[in-house]
């Protein structure tokens, strides 16, 4: 007798094959048979004519671990149908830890807005932290990469030069453990110190780890907002020169300069494919994007950690330099008026969520500039912001790629704790979006070609041996949805909103939402590679 067997559904199996209409069978927390005109029994079955069976949707550019440890239940991810999340990007996580310089980490994931007690950093490496999260139990299966930024700053701090021979030497080791103990690979954030101070050639150094390993090297790549080549560019060499499987993250064209370039970007990527780098990307589908405030702060302003920059921001003499360079970013972005903020701390300023800087500089009657210093010392740096600086016509573009993964770029959200936040609704709506807005009304791309930009494109990605597709033996990570009525309804002055149409999914075999409703199950696993 079957666990559970849904009857009737129109399957579309991850692969990119048209849709057929079938039956699927589950044994305990692997699928058992995929056919048509099963006749078995089973504890719990589901009739799901008329709704679209896929395998659950992975999300491979996650930032879920700034919250998992409050929200366990990461309810913004599986309410789209998340039953895989990647944790640990754009080079900012929670290990590796060297308990000398672990202040530093702390600093730096708090102004990435951590909820991370300092008590409950008990962990050193992947191995530790991961035991941790099995203990408190989750509802989806984490994949975690080894952070950049994080590994920097165990072995180096948050320092502006180049890393030595001897700590260049310790950074590969501390990648190469925690590897072995199971991360998928390693992430860089090179417009957020302390990445972006590093070298290509640390990078390579660092990729040949991976490329050994067989694991993914995923990059928030440099100089995104001025001139997106240039990162495109190392990333493409990184991948020539090691062999290692790269995947960009959330690709755009953003500001000023790379507007309306998206065709020209796919075409890049598609270029250096074809001359042997195995090198593809992801995207959430917004035309704005979001992260933390300081990114408006000059680098070298932050150059030595959290403490430093606040200082450095307080002093008198260094306020020209700095004011000019913050409005000179504000301005590749798209102005002020297109920066609205998210996400603080204090109690006093929780009126100036969802507030633009151009507003909130004029109600405190100071330079716009001033108001990013105002704020980022107050809320000693921990500000997060969305940034209105793309264009729908470019996200439609990457949208329609088959080579590029869906992701969320975003967090786990519970919206009875975390409603006084005002958060990119990206993280509640991106797969549904494409499905609902993209696949049925625009019609940019078929139904099977985005399910497997969401399932079966990024668990090859990440070298997935037993996920990402509907086959007997695989994983039962299921989703079941309605392709009529499904859609998001998370917006930027309403984000708080989960999807509708998606009526099932299932994690591991268990069900964390049945009949739309959550179920509570914590059923996810942290997900090891392993080399075989
Ligand atoms: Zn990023």
């Amino acid at each position: 007798m079957l666990d559970l067997l849904i009857k009737n559904a129109t399957i579309v199996d991850g692969t990119g094959v048209p849709a057929f209409r079938g039956d699927l069978g589950v044994t305990g927390d692997r699928i058992a048979t995929v056919s048509q005109g099963l006749n078995e029994t089973a504890q719990t079955t589901i009739q799901a004519d008329g709704l679209v069976l896929a395998p659950g949707f992975i999300d491979i550019h996650s930032h879920i671990d700034r919250l998992i440890f409050k929200n366990h239940l990461a309810q913004s991810k599986i309410f789209q149908g998340i039953t895989s999340d990647v944790s640990g990007n754009c080079g900012i996580g929670s290990f590796p830890v060297d308990t000398r310089r672990k202040k530093i980490l702390l600093d730096y994931l708090n102004m990435h807005s951590f909820f991370l007690p300092s008590d409950r950093v008990s962990w050193s490496d992947f191995s530790g932290y991961a035991k941790k999260l099995e203990n408190t139990g989750i509802a989806l299966n984490l994949v975690p990469l080894v952070p950049h930024g994080s590994l920097r700053v165990a072995v180096m701090g948050i320092e502006d030069r180049q890393a030595s021979p001897d700590e260049l030497k310790r950074m590969r080791e501390l990648l190469h453990i925690n590897l072995r103990q199971g991360a998928w690979g390693m992430s860089t954030g090179l417009i957020y110190p302390p990445g972006v101070f590093s070298t290509t050639a640390e990078l390579v150094a660092l990729a040949e780890i991976l490329s050994r390993e067989r694991t993914l090297y995923a990059s928030h790549i440099r100089e995104e907002d001025t001139d997106v080549f240039l990162g495109l560019e190392e990333a493409i060499q990184i991948g020539k020169e090691t062999g290692v499987r790269v995947q960009v993250s959330h690709l755009k064209a953003m500001g000023k300069t790379n507007r309306g370039l998206s065709r020209k970007i796919l075409d890049r990527l598609e270029k250096a494919r074809k001359d042997g780098v195995d090198i593809f990307a992801d995207q959430y589908p917004y035309d704005a994007t979001s992260t933390t405030l300081a990114v408006l702060i000059p680098s070298w302003v932050q150059e030595a950690g959290k403490e430093e920059m606040l200082r450095r921001l307080s002093l008198n003499s260094l306020k020209p330099r700095i004011t000019e360079e913050i409005d000179q970013t504000i301005r590749s972005r798209g102005g002020p008026k297109r920066v609205v903020i998210s996400d603080l701390r204090t109690k006093k300023n929780q009126p100036l969520i969802g507030k633009d800087l151009g507003a909130i500089a004029e109600a405190w009657k100071i330079p716009v500039a001033d108001a990013v210093i105002r704020l980022l010392s107050e809320e000693k740096a921990a500000v997060e912001a969305i940034y209105f600086s793309l264009d729908e016509k470019d996200v439609e573009t990457i949208v329609a790629d088959e080579n590029v993964a869906v992701c969320t770029d975003g967090d786990g959200y519970d919206p009875d704790t975390d409603s006084s936040l005002s958060p990119h609704p990206r993280s509640y709506g991106s797969f549904p979006r494409v499905l609902g807005l993209y696949v049925r009304e625009k019609g940019l791309l078929s139904l099977p070609a985005a399910i497997f930009k969401m399932t079966g494109l990024p668990a090859s990605r990440l070298g997935f041996s037993d996920r990402g597709f509907l086959k007997p033996g695989f994983a039962a990570d299921l989703v079941i949805f309605d392709p009529h009525t499904i859609t998001d309804t998370s917006e930027f002055k309403n984000p708080h909103r989960y999807p509708t149409g998606i009526l099932y999914v299932f994690v591991n075999g268990r069900s964390v939402i049945a009949e739309g409703r959550l179920t509570g199950e914590r059923p996810g696993r942290v997900l090891r590679h392993s080399l075989r």
